[in-house]
């Protein structure tokens, strides 16, 4: 059976389909009009409709790029064209969870329970809290060794049975259509009705000698959760915007002694700037450069270079909190979802991202105080807002 399309220069969507038709060596006729020409008034007596492209097989009009992706993904296509041989070698899932942190293994628990077809996608099992030791503040568990608590998460999912690809990257997405398409770095693709964004974060690392080898050893990314661990110890807080100010308010009762050390004046909110300032307990230092976190098997020390002087310091400290930004691992959904300054994805309170089907929940997300606990509540409340839309859909 004949395909035909007609597409238009410069249309996007028109590239995408013809990529598609391409990668899957399905012979096409393309027809390039331009608005107001004889093709495309024939092309819009055909099909009633301006927009672009418009496909027919044989004399049927399917519709446009995301017809199509609907078409293959239901097995439709082939059937179409006749090739009945041929069958479109994935499934189509009600849900693609994309993140296996404790924001995506929480969705997948509500998502399957609910007898929805099921996919995890992720680089790897457990995110972030894989980077640390214990976490002391989750509902249930008094302190609990982070490994474990990721075992019982993974365990917990792996027992309603759902089927994961993990050790992958997610190259490139497709969310506008009703059937979304998921294409790992390797090419594979997947087809969900909606996707669940999970990728969470990343902290932004300050890349200094020592930041890597003592990370959990004195080197910490999240005060709320380690600063108990500093009772009446001295203590460097790096950064000089709200993060890094909240920060060393959670460490004030503890800590003995907190020293700040911003690359800039501070730049946090004049209301955390005047409780630091008014603590009594903490030193700022300003434009200072950290060079090397000291220790051999624990911290010991932070090394720092004034900006003003070029003089190198170091002060004797048990704990170094970086806390100069955490990074939203959302770089591919940037172009295509409404996000913040950050690079946060915006989400409504039943985590909707604007784009139908498409929901993001955790640490990727503007929602704020990055915790597992909030990871985990907005997980589930991600998967119950994809439920939902697919019950809208019927
Ligand atoms: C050192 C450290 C200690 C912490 N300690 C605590 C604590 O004690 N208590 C607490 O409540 N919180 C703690 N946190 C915060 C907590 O870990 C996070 O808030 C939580 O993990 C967020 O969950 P998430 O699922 O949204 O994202 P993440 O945990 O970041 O998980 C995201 C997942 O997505 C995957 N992914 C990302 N991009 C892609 C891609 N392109 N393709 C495929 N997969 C992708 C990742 O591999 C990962 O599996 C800590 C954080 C850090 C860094």
């Amino acid at each position: 059976m004949n395909l035909l399309i007609y597409t238009m220069y410069g249309c996007p969507f028109c590239l995408h389909a013809k990529a598609f038709l391409q990668e899957r060596d399905i012979p096409f006729q393309e027809i390039v009009v331009t608005p107001g020409s004889e093709e495309w008034g024939r092309m819009r007596e055909k099909t009633g409709s301006g927009s672009l492209p418009q496909i027919f097989i044989g004399e049927e009009n399917v519709g446009g790029y995301a017809h199509l992706v609907h078409l293959e993904a239901t097995g439709a296509l082939y059937e179409k064209l006749g090739q009945t041989w041929r069958k479109s070698d994935t499934p189509l899932y009600d849900a693609i969870i994309l993140g296996a942190g404790p924001a995506g293994l929480s969705a997948a628990i509500y998502t399957i329970r609910k007898l929805m077809k099921t996919l995890i996608i992720s680089k790897d099992v457990g995110g972030q809290v894989t980077w640390t030791n214990d976490v002391d503040n989750y509902l249930g568990f008094s302190q609990v060794n982070a490994a474990e608590l990721v075992a019982k998460f993974e365990s917990h999912v792996k027992t309603f049975g759902v089927e994961r690809v993990i050790g992958k990257n997610v190259g490139a997405i497709d969310l506008a259509g009703r059937i979304k398409r998921v294409t790992l770095e390797d090419g594979k693709t997947y087809y969900g009705k909606t996707v669940v964004i999970a990728t969470g974060g990343s902290h932004r690392p300050l890349n200094v000698p020592g930041e890597k080898e003592l990370l959990a050893k004195g080197v910490s990314y999240c005060s709320t959760c380690d600063a108990p661990l500093f009772d009446d110890a001295d203590v460097a807080v790096v950064g000089g915007g709200n993060s890094a100010l909240e920060a060393v308010l959670d460490l004030v009762n503890i800590a003995r002694r907190i020293y700040l050390i911003s690359l800039t004046p501070l730049t946090g909110d004049s209301f955390y700037q005047e409780k630091v300032r008014h603590s009594g307990k903490v030193e700022i230092f300003t434009e200072c450069r950290p060079t090397r976190i000291l220790g051999d098997n624990m911290v010991q020390g932070i090394e720092y270079q004034s900006l003003k002087t070029g003089e190198i310091h170091t002060i004797d400290v048990e704990g170094v909190f970086v806390e100069i930004g955490l990074l939203p691992n959302s770089s591919i959904f940037i172009d295509t979802l409404a996000t913040n300054r950050k690079g946060e994805i915006l989400v409504d309170k039943e985590c909707r991202t604007g784009m139908a089907g498409v929901f993001a929940c955790g640490d990727v997300t503007d929602v704020p105080y990055k915790q597992v606990v909030v990871a985990v509540g907005e997980g589930a409340k991600a998967a119950l807002s994809a439920y939902e839309y697919l019950l809208n859909q019927k």
